[in-house]
């Protein structure tokens, strides 16, 4: 038996979220301690581990997440400046291993810095 991951639970409506999007093939939720004033997570229905972990089959699911971060982008008024991130494995930060990524926005970036 394998054991669903948090945010399988939070699709499958076990766990509570806050849902901004949602279609056939992802959900976008509110991060539960936002980095920047819009911290939106896009999340596959498919339990994928990381991008690591993604395989040829998953093109499709990894090209729609990123159609669905414009999509959630432009409905939260912030398509003209966003940020997606990735964590992948725990060195690089990631703690929830179900990919997501993650939009920011609404927060002064550094106009040449990647991480600030
Ligand atoms: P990671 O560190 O894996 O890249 O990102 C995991 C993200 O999930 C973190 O930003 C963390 O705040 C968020 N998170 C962890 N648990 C929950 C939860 O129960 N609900 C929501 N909405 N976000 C969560």
């Amino acid at each position: 038996m394998t054991t669903k991951t948090l945010f399988s639970r939070i699709i499958d409506r076990e766990l509570p979220a806050d849902i901004l999007y949602e279609d056939d093939v992802c959900v976008a939720i509110k991060d539960i301690h936002p980095q920047a004033p819009v911290h939106v997570l896009i999340i596959p229905r498919k339990p994928i581990v990381n991008l690591s972990h993604a395989e040829p089959g998953d093109q499709a699911i990894l090209g729609h997440l990123m159609l669905a971060a414009g999509e959630v982008a432009r409905q939260l008024g912030v398509a003209d400046a966003f940020r997606i991130m990735i964590n992948n494995g725990q060195n690089a930060g990631q703690t929830v291993f179900h990919l997501h990524l993650h939009l920011l926005a609404n927060k002064r970036f550094a106009e040449q810095g990647l991480f600030d």
